[in-house]
Parts: structure tokens; sequence; C-alpha cells
């Protein structure tokens, strides 16, 4: 797949890019460096593909030209990718890159080489790229992307033209995460939220239904202030069964939004953007958030030290239809 928003969220090495690619100003080595999550291997695809585009636009491939497509479909004959085999990328993968790169005529646009994980090639496997960009192939591009570029051999730095990214925000990469999973770009940043920003903890939540459970528990939140203990109990049996961490996180964001909702008012400063017609209803509700915010992190750290779950579950629950009361 070819992720054209980065072209936007990456606007200042994008406008690089676009640069060398209209003017024909390519040179045989590049080296992407920036945060994990930055949109850095996206771009080597993209700007693999926009170099053999044929029907480019300012730069930028068209991603439906049968180049495009060839890409797209990760068949591309002009584009060739290494990543590390194990632990690192090895001296024999360089051997048969060269060899495959050397033996091909280019006829048209670039040949480019995508090294994934650059920081992990050994001494010997970078010494063996280093000699390939000394007497490069024809029309031949060298794309090294690198989280960890101190990794990097500073002869292999030096040869390469640097392009920084930037970490993108919260918003940014909650919309790349919506265009993957069904969920919109509301949802994905809470959900990212939840996860401590890690895309890869995010997309399994949402897999697992972790934005029906949240409409579940706040359903259920409100319904707190009513309930005997008897029935407070039979709700601290369900959470303690299902995911206690999670349905924690989900109250306190949810909490910690109507605390800032009642103090402030501004409709910008809410994570759950998706469910605000509800949280103003819940405002209404409750007169101060903090008191349960306190409760659900008194759980949390019970939680955090291996207290028992339907217990911690328990006391917070009593705790909680107390403090309503
Ligand atoms: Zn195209």
């Amino acid at each position: 797949m070819l992720r054209f928003d980065i072209v936007e969220t990456q606007a200042s090495v994008w406008d690089k890019l676009k640069k060398v690619i209209t003017g024909e100003q390519v040179a045989h080595a590049y080296l992407f460096q920036g945060p994990v999550g930055a949109g850095k291997e996206d771009t080597a695809y993209l700007f693999a593909a926009s170099l053999n585009c044929l029907a480019p636009a300012g730069g930028v491939a068209c991603g439906s030209c049968s180049s495009c497509q060839k890409v797209v479909h990760g068949n591309h004959p002009n584009i060739h990718v290494i990543s590390p085999d194990g632990a690192f990328i090895k001296l024999q993968q360089m051997k048969e890159l060269k060899k495959s790169i050397f033996l091909r005529q280019v006829d048209a646009g670039y040949q480019v080489v995508i090294v994934l994980q650059a920081d992990k090639m050994t001494p010997e496997t970078a010494n063996s790229m280093l000699k390939i960009l000394e007497e490069p192939p024809q029309r031949t591009v060298f794309i090294l992307v690198a989280n960890n570029n101190w990794a990097l051999l500073p002869t292999v730095v030096s040869r390469c033209q640097k392009l920084s990214f930037k970490s993108l925000s919260i918003e940014e990469r909650a919309r790349v995460l919506a265009g993957e999973v069904s969920c919109d770009a509301a949802g994905a940043a809470v959900v990212l939220r939840l996860a401590n920003g890690n895309e890869t903890t995010a997309r399994e939540m949402i897999e697992e239904g972790i934005l029906e459970l949240r409409d579940r528990v706040i359903h259920q939140a409100a319904g707190i202030a009513k309930l005997n203990a008897a029935d407070a109990l039979f709700l601290a049996e369900e959470w303690a069964k299902s995911d206690p961490e999670i349905v924690l996180k989900i109250l306190l964001l949810w909490y910690r939004d109507l605390e800032v909702w009642k103090k402030t008012g501004a409709e910008s400063l809410i994570v759950n953007q998706d469910k605000l017609d509800a949280l103003k209803k819940a405002a209404e509700q409750i007169e101060e958030p903090q008191e349960i915010i306190d409760i659900l992190l008194l759980a949390q750290q019970a939680l955090v030290h291996n207290a028992n779950k339907q217990l911690a579950m328990e006391n917070m629950l009593l705790q909680w239809v107390k403090a309503c009361g």
C-alpha cells in the first residue's frame, strides 16, 4: 500500500524529495532518520514509486499507473528491499543484492534499494555497501532507513544525504491508523492514548473490540450512582473478569475528560472527541470528577501491586457508590 498522507504530515521532508524528483537531481544515497512511527518506511516506498512513476504529479507518484501498481503489489523489478535476516543484515544479503543490481539494465526510472533498519548492518555488510556506493551502477539510489543513526558507520553516514523526520502528533498518527483498521480517526486517537502511543498495541486493541468495551464501560459508569451494594459487587465481578487494567484506563481517560470539560468547557481539550454529547450529559450528573479519579487511581495502584483483581474492583466500586451518595 502506498501512503500519500505522509506527503502532508512530513511536509518538509517531502518538499525536498519533490525537488529531487522533478529536478532529476537524484543522489546515490539517502539516509532517512527520525523516531519510530514517523513514516520513514512509507516515505521510502512512496519515493521509490515516485522515481519510477509514469505520470507523477508535482514529483509524487500517481498511485495508479502500471509502475505504481507494481510497487503496491511488491513486485516492481526496479525496487529491492533488504531488512535484517535475524538480528542483522548479513554480508551474504549484500552480496546477493550486488549481483542483482549490477546485472539489471535500467531502461526507465531508477533502481531503488531500500535498506530497512539500516542500523542493523554488520560492519562487513556496511563496508560492502560502501564499495557499491563508491562506484554505483547507473540510475541506482540507496535509501537507508534508520531509527538509531549513531549505530551506523560514520563512513556510511557521510555518503548519504540526510533527511530528518519529525515525530507525528497523536492526531496525525490516528488518521493513519484509522485508514488501516475499521474505526474512525477520533476513536483511533483514544485507543492510541490508551496504548501509550504504541501503534501495534493500539491496532490489537481495536481488533479485540476496545471501542465497544469503552462504550459499555462508560454506560455502566453513568449508572453507578444508582447501584445498591449487591449490584456494585456484580459489576465488580464483570470488570474483574474482563481486563481490569484496561477498564481503569478507559475510566481514567473518561473522568479526566469530565474534569477538563467542567473546568474549561473547551471541546478541543477533550480526548474522547467522538463522545462529546455523552460527555456533556455525564458532566451534568457529576459534581466532582476528581473524587472518582482518586478512587480509580487507588484501584490502579492496588493492581500494580498485584492485589486480587476481584477485591480491588469490589473496593473501588463500593467506595464509588459511597462517593455518589
Ligand atoms: Zn504512477
